[in-house]
């Protein structure tokens, strides 16, 4: 497992972890903070203009870890080859894909899954010409219906399977912690694992969606799981990304980063 104690080299900072700042912001605060990579948010990136975006972060010296998001599928169309576009612009080492949940006024979650898979397939010929992997994310199962109904690694695993070249997943603590088949399917994942990223479960948790926790704050035993990422042959880096909206996301973002850094050294 790697030693993270001395090397913020590995740390990314996802843009929703400091909500506030502009992509400007965002890399010229990852820079005096010593902080070599980002993980954006597609509203920063498109808010700066793409190109520029990709000039702005190369200039800084930084790299990214992947690009959020793609998804809500079936959207094989126009905007699933925009984001490729984006991510490739900007030299994302992968784009993050989440699946979306039941389309309006359906209860065919078998047939949600269908289309999920066909939109990837239907998206993945262009993603491979570009170079961006795509990464599966499954999310918890409480976003099934309205955000991805690709809820468990297992499901994500087979998705690659039967895609073939090209995809891979992104694995996020705060959605898999709890899945008794972990160790198992980061295992089978093996060098699928295009991104992780980490952030923690609060107890209680008082909104579904932007009530996530700083590393160390919650129930997630993040090293553990880093460990079974890492036991696959897992280099790549460890994508901070919390969404708090009650909490982070109104303290003073360089704070923010201070604190991120220090539990990526001492709890991620
Ligand atoms: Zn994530």
């Amino acid at each position: 497992m790697r030693d993270l104690s001395n090397d913020r080299s590995l740390l990314a900072i996802n843009s929703a972890t400091v909500k506030p700042w502009t992509l400007e912001q965002l890399v010229e605060g990852c820079v005096r903070a010593g902080i070599t990579a980002i993980a954006p948010w597609r509203d920063i990136v498109q808010a700066h203009g793409v190109e520029k975006a990709g000039s702005l972060i190369r200039g800084a010296g930084l790299s990214v870890s992947c690009y959020c998001r793609a998804g809500l599928f079936p959207a094989a169309d126009e905007a699933g080859r925009r984001a490729v576009d984006e991510a490739a612009a900007i030299g994302a080492r992968s784009l993050v894909l989440i699946a979306g949940g039941l389309p309006k006024g359906s209860k065919d979650l078998a047939g949600a899954h269908r289309q999920v898979r066909d939109g990837i397939a239907a998206l993945l010929p262009y993603a491979l010409a570009a170079g961006v992997p795509l990464a599966i994310e499954p999310l918890h199962p409480m976003y099934a219906a309205d955000r991805a109904c690709v809820n468990t690694l297992a499901h994500a695993n087979d998705l690659c399977d039967q895609l073939g070249e090209g995809v891979g997943l992104a694995v996020d603590a705060y959605h898999v912690w709890w899945d008794p088949d972990l160790a198992a399917q980061i295992a089978r994942a093996g060098e699928r694992i295009l991104t992780y990223h980490v952030c923690d479960w609060l107890v209680p948790t008082r909104d579904l969606l932007l009530d996530r926790g700083m590393p160390g704050d919650g129930v997630i035993d993040l090293r553990s799981i880093r460990a079974m990422v890492e036991a696959t042959g897992y280099n790549g880096l460890i994508d901070i990304e919390i969404f708090s909206a009650q909490n982070w996301w109104k303290r003073e973002p360089a704070e923010v980063l201070r604190i991120c850094l220090e539990r990526h050294q001492t709890v991620v």
